[in-house]
């Protein structure tokens, strides 16, 4: 078994997370995500939200909706 190739977008963007600290559990850049309990959350999906949105909030994937 090997292990599944991350795609390279998949690449791109953790890269882009891993470039900023998380405000969320305090990791630094290039850091992964860690729980309370400081289990390393060392993949891409598992990182706080919070540090996956960043700043992508200044392209609204829905515009014309109100709240
Ligand atoms: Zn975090």
């Amino acid at each position: 078994m090997t292990e599944e190739p991350i795609s390279e977008a998949d690449q791109k963007t953790l890269r882009r997370v891993l470039a900023r600290p998380c405000g969320f559990c305090g990791a630094t850049v290039d850091e992964w995500c860690q729980t309370a309990a400081g289990t390393l959350l060392d993949h891409l999906d598992a990182q706080h939200l919070t540090r996956r949105l960043g700043r992508a909030k200044s392209t609204p994937l829905i515009s014309g909706t109100t709240q």
